[in-house]
């Protein structure tokens, strides 16, 4: 029975007169390959001692780009990798630096919401009158899928997506319904990781402001 000759990667028959050749090649790529590797534990070493962001004795959000050399992993969760400006994960309102919440219970998020995981109960006042702000505001966070269509399309910019992602829980039934309380964080919050819509959104606030200054100007 013949034996099919040794080939190498390229097809070509494998003979005793090239056989020290391609041993070469591959000594030689073999040679590269852990020089390279070498390079990078080099620097890495160096990094993790310099304690330069990224390496271990660092803290806080670390930006890695693809040009990065020596150290390549962060060290989770003293260092995070900084999330862009738009990463969306689960919806939070905003309370003004004057305490007041800027949500009016209009309902419109829970309408356009597609997993239907809003629930929103509007205050009544002492009246019997309805009052513009939410007595409760539940999301179920469970079954958000971080669409970021509640902040889409609130009139308000009452409600905004959030980048915090560390929310795991051992309890399902409770703990992923969020609360208004737990819900509502400051506006500077938001100002702080989403700062471009957050300068867009008040530049327009101001706009429409003087708008209305001139408007009652004019009628005066
Ligand atoms: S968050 Fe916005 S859209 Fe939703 S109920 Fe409040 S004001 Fe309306
Ligand atoms: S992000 Fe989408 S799924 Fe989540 S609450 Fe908002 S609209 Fe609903």
């Amino acid at each position: 029975m013949s034996q099919t000759p040794p080939h190498d990667r390229n097809g070509r028959v494998v003979t005793d007169d090239n056989l020290g050749p391609l041993l070469t090649g591959m000594a030689r790529g073999l040679a590269m390959g852990l020089a390279i590797t070498l390079r990078h534990f080099r620097r890495t070493l160096a990094d993790y001692w310099r304690g330069i962001p990224g390496s271990r004795k660092s803290e806080g959000a670390v930006t890695q780009s693809p040009t990065d050399d020596g150290l390549f992993t962060v060290s989770y969760p003293e260092a995070r990798l900084a999330v862009p400006e738009n990463f969306r994960y689960l919806p939070v309102l905003l309370r003004d630096d004057d305490g007041s919440i800027r949500c009016t219970s209009c309902g419109i998020c829970a309408k356009v919401c597609p997993p239907q995981c809003i629930w929103i109960v509007r205050t009544t006042g002492s009246d019997g009158k309805p009052v513009p702000e939410p007595a409760a505001f539940t999301i179920d966070v469970s079954i958000c899928m971080s669409c970021g269509y509640c902040a889409e399309y609130c009139p308000f910019d009452a409600i905004k997506m959030d980048h915090r992602f560390e929310l795991a829980t051992t309890e399902r039934w409770t703990t992923l319904l969020h609360q208004k309380d737990q819900l509502l964080v400051p506006t500077s919050y938001y100002a702080r990781i989403h700062p471009t819509d957050y300068a867009a959104e008040e530049a327009e606030r101001r706009a429409k402001e003087e708008r209305d200054r001139q408007k009652a100007a004019a009628t005066a």
